[in-house]
């Protein structure tokens, strides 16, 4: 197996006194997918986060490409190719899908994707890309909050929650373009309280309760595991 192209080592994090995450350590070789699943409140979010240099974590180390980038502020991140598709979206409603996607350029200019080849991934943005992106549905909001930052060509993308609040054929259309992106060599952490649906398609999963890791394994492996399947999955 390659080096990791991400790894997070005995990650802390907490809010005043309240830790959210606790002694949290996995890792992603370049091209693979992880799911953190668990319950609302687990501490998935707050594991996002600390990767993406939104929140400082009280302890721990994030390495990208084996270089330590704890401390770095989250722009310095998505200029190393770090990118995070916020839970919620935060796409500007007021500015037009072309104007949200180019400032998702921002950061990695001289790398950015041609809009034409990113329309082609979503083609649901290129017939909405003069209108104001309050205007899209929320399962187009999604699909333009994946696609800002997929246009800086990153190396690893970590979604929050991607599925959240989506009708069951978004849901589907969230996870294709997922598909697409894998197959792109783009290495992906996906957080979803869709926890099957996340574990069908990751490689490697990870539960998370109460701000730890309880269990850990190849995604097919969890996906039939009793304990997992009781308390995470339920009957289909
Ligand atoms: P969700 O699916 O609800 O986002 P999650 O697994 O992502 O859940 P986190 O959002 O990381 O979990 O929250 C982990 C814990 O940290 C929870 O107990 C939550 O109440 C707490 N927490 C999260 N954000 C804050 C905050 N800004 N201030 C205080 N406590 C917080």
């Amino acid at each position: 197996m390659s080096e990791p192209i991400l790894s997070v080592e005995s990650l802390s994090v907490s809010y005043g006194r309240v830790e959210a995450v606790r002694d949290v350590s996995f890792s992603v070789p370049e091209g693979g997918m992880v799911a953190l699943v668990g319950a609302n409140g687990a501490g998935k979010s707050s594991v996002l986060a600390a990767v993406s240099g939104l929140m400082r974590p009280g302890k721990g180390t994030v390495r990208l490409d084996g270089r330590d980038i704890t401390r770095w502020p989250a722009h310095r991140r998505v200029g190393a190719g770090l990118v995070l598709v916020p839970e919620g979206r935060q796409i500007l409603g007021t500015l037009t899908v072309a104007e949200n996607l180019a400032l998702g350029a921002h950061r990695r200019r001289a790398q950015a994707v041609p809009a034409g080849e990113l329309y082609e991934l979503f083609p649901v943005l290129a017939e909405r890309r003069d209108l104001p992106a309050g205007a899209l549905s929320g399962g187009e909001q999604q699909m333009l909050a994946i696609a800002r930052a997929m246009i800086s060509r990153p190396r690893v993308v970590l979604m929050d929650e991607p599925s959240m609040g989506l009708a069951p054929k978004m849901v589907d259309e969230v996870f294709g373009v997922i598909d697409k992106i894998r197959a792109s060599d783009v290495t992906v952490v996906l957080v979803e309280q869709n926890a099957r649906r996340a574990l069908r398609t990751a490689d490697t999963g990870h539960v998370l309760e109460t701000g730890a890791i309880a269990h850990s394994g190849p995604a097919s492996e969890l996906l039939k595991d009793p304990k997992v399947v009781q308390a995470y999955l339920g009957v289909e």
